[in-house]
């Protein structure tokens, strides 16, 4: 791969405490992108806000949803600044790029400019999503992945791929290799949404989901290796 979207789940940086940012899981995951970067690939990154704040959750309370939603966007800005942070520490060169302007914070999301600093080796992370109400951060992955031209949009979750049930709850959960975005869309299997798997599809982006909390499993993944689902069109 040239260069990969990597789409960061909020709730695999929380580790076991539900909430917030495990800092451990964090310089982790900082590690395995330097040495992604190390290897010459270009890489942008979707971070979503799930380990702080999610807008539909807070609707079905009563919220308004795109008030609600709007807060989602800005818990992923706080991601995307410790995530910033982490790789600074490990002299990883990083810029954030935000849908929603915050001048003092980020710079805003302009495509050709975020093109621009993946050209020139550094990371980009895209805060605030889309920048609008009534989307996840995977649509938005599947956005940005789609203007930056990417060659695969890798889904970093907490566990290493799709399984027929949630491996978690119970234990005859079978994993799948291989997926295509027809199966997801007409099974319903939880993995993106809808919109996000449409876009995929329409632009032909493979899908990869594998495990951000295991060790070098973004490596590997990106050499083809190891445990994870890859969705493509057959
Ligand atoms: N969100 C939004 N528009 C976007 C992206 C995110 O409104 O384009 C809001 C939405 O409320 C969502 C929250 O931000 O619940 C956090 O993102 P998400 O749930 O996708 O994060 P993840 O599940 O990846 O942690």
């Amino acid at each position: 791969y040239k260069r990969v979207l990597l789409k960061i789940s909020g709730e695999a940086l929380c580790g076991d405490n539900g909430y917030g940012i495990d800092t451990h899981i964090l310089g982790n995951i900082a590690d395995e992108i330097k040495e992604v970067i190390a290897s010459g690939v270009e890489l942008a990154i979707v971070i979503g806000g799930g380990n702080i704040f999610r807008g539909v959750a807070a609707s079905a309370k009563g919220m308004d949803r795109a008030s609600a939603d709007y807060m989602g966007m800005l818990a992923t800005c706080i991601n995307a600044l410790a995530l910033q942070d982490a790789l600074e520490h490990k002299e990883v060169y990083t810029r954030v790029l935000s849908a929603i302007h915050m001048q003092e914070l980020a710079e805003p999301y302009i495509r050709r400019r975020a093109t621009r600093h993946l050209e020139k080796g550094r990371v980009v992370i895209f805060a605030a999503g889309s920048g609008d109400p009534y989307f996840s951060t995977d649509t938005a992955a599947a956005l940005r992945a789609s203007e930056m031209d990417c060659d695969a949009i890798f889904k970093g979750t907490k566990v290493d791929g799709v399984y027929t049930k949630d491996p978690k709850k119970t234990s005859d959960a079978e994993h799948y290799t291989k997926l295509t975005y027809m199966d997801l869309l007409s099974k319903d299997l939880k993995v993106m949404d809808g919109a996000a798997v449409s876009l995929a599809k329409e632009n032909n982006i493979p899908i990869i989901v594998f495990s951000i909390t295991e060790d070098n499993a973004f490596e590997a993944a990106l050499k083809g290796e190891g445990r994870f689902t890859m969705i493509s069109q057959s």
